[in-house]
Order: C-alpha cells, then sequence, then structure tokens
C-alpha cells in the first residue's frame, strides 16, 4: 500500500505563485526517501501539505489512504532546528509533547507517558540530557530529542525537515544509522537542500524546485539536473533509487 499519495497538488501561499505545483508523489510503506531541492523550493510547503497542515489549492492528497488530517496521528513530524532559537523548557518536557495525541491536550502526563518519554531518548542515546533545557545542547543533541518527541506518538511515518543541516560529518553518520534502523519499522521522508547530506542509507530520491521530480527512465538525467537543480553526480552514481512519481507527459527540458 501507499503510504502517501500525491497527485496533481498544488499549494501555497497564494493561488497567483503557488509554492509548489503539479506535485506527485507516492511513498510506499517501507521507503526511505530523500527530497532535495534548493531554499525555497517548496521542500516545507510540501510537508506541511503531507501533514494537512496546509489544504492545496487543487489536486488530491491522502497520507494512510486518507484526509492528511485524519492521519496526522500516525505521523511523527521532526521539524528544522533553527540553531539560534531559545528553546527554555527542558528535554524531558519536550518528549512529553510528543505524548500529547495520545494522552489528550488537557490530560496530564501519566508514568506510562513518563516511561515511554524516558525510553525512547534512552534509544537515542540522549536520556542523560532529559533534565536539561533545550537551548543548552548541540545541533545534533537537540535534533535527536526532536526525533524521541516524533517517535513517541508511535508514528508509523517520520517527517524530517532538513535533518542533517548544522551537524557534523560523524553526527551525520550516527543519525542515518538511527534512520536506517528506524527505516524497518516505518517509512521515512526527509527534505534537504544540502545534496552532500544524503546518504547511501536512503532508497529513493526525488528533487523538488517547485515541481517534484522522480529519477526515472523515462526523463533524462541531465535534464533534471538542468531544470531542477538536482545533484546530476548524485543522480547518475552513488545512491540507489527508485521511480516515485515524475509526471512522464509532461516535458522536462
Ligand atoms: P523550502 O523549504 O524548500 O526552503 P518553502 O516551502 O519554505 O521552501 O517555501 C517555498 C516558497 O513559499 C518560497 O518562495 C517561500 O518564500 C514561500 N513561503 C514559505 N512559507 C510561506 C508563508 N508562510 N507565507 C508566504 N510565503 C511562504
Ligand atoms: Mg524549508
Amino acid at each position: 500500500m501507499s503510504l502517501i499519495e500525491l497527485s496533481n497538488v498544488t499549494a501555497g501561499y497564494s493561488r497567483d505563485h503557488p509554492a509548489i505545483e503539479d506535485i506527485y508523489l507516492s511513498v510506499a510503506s517501507n521507503d526511505f526517501v530523500a527530497i532535495i531541492g534548493p531554499n525555497g523550493g517548496g521542500k516545507s510547503t510540501l510537508l506541511k501539505v503531507i501533514l494537512g497542515l496546509l489544504t492545496p489549492f487543487s489536486g488530491t492528497v491522502r497520507v494512510f489512504g486518507e484526509e492528511p488530517s485524519r492521519s496526522r496521528k500516525n505521523i511523527g513530524y521532526v521539524p528544522q532546528v533553527i540553531p539560534s532559537r531559545t528553546f527554555p523548557i527542558s528535554v524531558l518536557d519536550v518528549v512529553l509533547m510528543g505524548r500529547m495525541s495520545s494522552s489528550g491536550l488537557f490530560r496530564k502526563y501519566s508514568k506510562i507517558d513518563r516511561k515511554f518519554a524516558v525510553q525512547n531518548l534512552n534509544k537515542l542515546g540522549v536520556a542523560h540530557l532529559s533534565g536539561k533545557r533545550m537551548d543548552q545542547l548541540s545541533g545534533g543533541q537537540k535534533q535527536r530529542v526532536l526525533i524521541a518527541r516524533a517517535l513517541a506518538g508511535e508514528p508509523e511515518l517520520l517527517l524530517l525537515d532538513e535533518p542533517v543541516a548544522s551537524v557534523d560529518s560523524e553526527t551525520q553518520h550516527s543519525f542515518y544509522n538511527l534512520l536506517s534502523n528506524l527505516n524497518n519499522r516505518m517509512a521515512i521522508v526527509l527534505v534537504t537542500h544540502d545534496v552532500g547530506a544524503v546518504s547511501s542509507h536512503v532508497k529513493s530520491i526525488a528533487c523538488i524546485n517547485k515541481h517534484l521530480v522522480s529519477h526515472g527512465e523515462t526523463i533524462s538525467e541531465k535534464d533534471v539536473a538542468q531544470a531542477y537543480g538536482c545533484p546530476f553526480e548524485l543522480i547518475a552514481h552513488g545512491v540507489p533509487h527508485r521511480v516515485i512519481g515524475a509526471r512522464e507527459d509532461r516535458d522536462h527540458g
């Protein structure tokens, strides 16, 4: 079954200048997709559409076969870490927020919630930080905490916005090992502007620059590289890939 199915989706903040246009995307339940695109290319907008936070102007979106807003509880979302932002709450509280959908907004967290939160911090190797304030952590540590929060709701799909920005290469490496492990039990979609940050753990690649293109046989690799700023080197070699949904009827040149 397709976990995410976008068909002919146009969305954004003004109808005259949509941020993403005619998007087709299909993500299977065991997939690990990296979507690459320049800044302003519509990556975060695409994630908002999948999360049901932004209703498209046209086209259809199905997540777990339903309207995206109905499936949000099955989605773990890891927002972009903004380095300088103050974040004066504790690590444990951040992760507990991830239990909100299962505990209800106004219910107190239960012992089970706490246990689950600590377990997730443990899995991510950051349990020792649970009493710290978020803004005392490094970029890589913050990210692990935000992933622990995303996992707290026991999602079947993990969406990550620019997860590898501003972390060193060693952190990046262990981060991908972690994602690769998680991919055994959930689908993963990450978006990034950083071509160098895509690892061979990724199973599919798509490129977005307003339009979304996959690396498919029907499109010449050079055309994709030129039209979408997609990394030709990466498309041509290296990373394993398959088609995840391109407009095959469109002239991409
Ligand atoms: P990316 O995540 O790839 O950098 P975004 O999806 O954030 O790109 O942005 C796509 C386009 O939509 C950009 O032109 C951006 O300026 C515009 N945009 C993003 N968020 C908003 C917003 N809240 N209101 C108006 N325009 C926005
Ligand atoms: Mg973005």
